[in-house]
Parts: structure tokens; sequence; C-alpha cells
């Protein structure tokens, strides 16, 4: 008994040493508070943490997401992969780029950045155009999301399942979404979502209340600009051209959300 005991308590903090993102970005909550929580931006940028992260929420409902060279070709697939079956069923609209531009609201990288605690995080670096929504949250272009190739923490990246499962959880902090639970995750019940906190090989979608919370927010509903008829609005999928980062006219006509 003793001997399971300890070999379990070593494997969850080993699970808690090598958080997606780590177990002290959630705020404490009630014992017994395992629901989703609304998007928001959560702590300063400039902590001296390792690695530098914070979460802040995007700053309209058209999501541009750069692939660094850095990004692996499997990582890729499963960024993609998570823009696509994930998000784009939200009133978000996920564009991938291949190349930075004024309008990219999140850079993917991936490296080997050493047993540093975390297999993927995001962070709002200090130059990033940012501001804040209607509701206070920070919102920031260029946010920056690393996923980290050290073998440590091969368990996140070792098949597509887990890393759809990384991709989705990461995306997720870059729009505001926050962990389910109260890290670390062995407290139940928890919702069949990627935001869980420390799960290598999790969901590879989100929750219900997610979507609904993305949906929610003053910022991510789709709204025609002032001074057009929503008839005159084109449709809402984005085009093949969109998608590789292209401005596409019209189609970029929405509301400019709460520049602040
Ligand atoms: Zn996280």
């Amino acid at each position: 008994m003793h001997d399971r005991r300890n070999q379990s308590r070593r494997r969850i903090g080993w699970l808690v040493g090598a958080a997606v993102v780590l177990a002290l970005q959630g705020p404490s909550v009630a014992l017994g508070d395992h629901g989703g929580r609304e998007l928001g931006s959560f702590s300063t940028c400039n902590r001296p943490v390792i690695p530098p992260r914070c979460t802040s929420v995007g700053n309209n409902l058209r999501h541009y997401v750069a692939f660094d060279a850095s990004l692996t070709d499997p990582l890729r697939d499963a960024m993609r992969s998570a823009m696509e079956h994930v998000y784009e069923p939200t009133r978000l609209v996920m564009i991938e780029q291949a190349a930075l531009s004024p309008l990219t609201d999140v850079i993917a990288f991936s490296a080997d950045y050493g047993e540093n605690g975390a297999a993927g995080w995001v962070f709002c670096p200090s130059d990033a155009p940012r501001g804040r929504s209607s509701l206070g949250h920070r919102w920031c272009l260029g946010q920056e999301l690393h996923l980290n190739l050290n073998p440590r923490y091969g368990l996140f990246f070792d098949d597509d399942a887990s890393r759809r499962h990384v991709a989705c959880h990461e995306l997720g902090h870059t729009l505001g979404l926050r962990h389910w639970g109260n890290p670390p995750e062995t407290d139940p019940p928890v919702g069949e979502t990627c935001m869980q906190a420390n799960t290598p090989n999790g969901p590879t979608g989100i929750h219900q209340t997610d979507i609904d919370h993305i949906n929610a927010y003053p910022s991510y509903v789709r709204q025609p600009p002032r001074g057009v008829e929503l008839a005159q609005l084109p449709g809402s999928e984005p085009t093949a051209a969109a998608r590789t980062g292209m401005i596409t006219g019209a189609n970029q006509v929405y509301a400019p959300a709460s520049l602040a």
C-alpha cells in the first residue's frame, strides 16, 4: 500500500512539474468549484517567472495565427486541426499565416527550451501592441505560443492526439480561455475539455461551456460595422486567400471590437 501511494505521489508530482501551463497560473478558487471559467486575461506579463507567461484575450473574432519557421510539421498539423475543428465552429474565424502581419494575433513556435517546467505556454512580449477589452481584459497582438520539445515533456507530443490536445489548450489561452478545475487535475470532476490543466493525452476539444464563453465574449461577437447594413456583409466563411493571411477587402469588415 505504502509503495503504491508513494508511486502515485511521484507520478502526480511529475505531472505537475510537466504542466502544460503552470498550475500557479490560475487563481485560487473555492474547493469544489470545477466549472469552466469565463474568458479573461490573467497575470501581468513582466513577472519574474520561467518561462515568462501571461494569458491574454484576443482583440476580435478574427484570430490570425502565424506559424513560425521553427514549428515542426507534426505541430503544424496539430495547430491546423485545433483551429479548424475546435475553434472554427465558434464565432471565431481562425486564420493561418505563413508570415507575420500587423493583424497577427499569435505566433506559434516550437523548440527545445530545456526543462523549464512547462510543455507549452503563452506570453505577451513587452513590445507587443496591446489594449483593453470592454470588460477590462488585456488583449495582445503577436502573442507568443511556445511548445517545448524537450524530451522531458515528450508525453505531450508523442502522437497526433497528444499534440492536438496541447495545441487546443494553448490556442485556448490565446483567446482568454482558462483552466478548468483546481490544479492538480486529480480533483474530480473535470469537464471534457482540453482546458484542463496538467493532462498530457487529454481531450482534444473544448467543452460546450468554453464555446459558450467564446461566443458570449463582447469582442468576439460578430457585429455589422457602423453605417453598413447587415444584409450587405459578405459571408462569414474565410476564403482561401484569407487563410494565407491576405487581406480580402470586404471580408475584413467587422466591428473593431473594443480597442482601448
Ligand atoms: Zn494552461
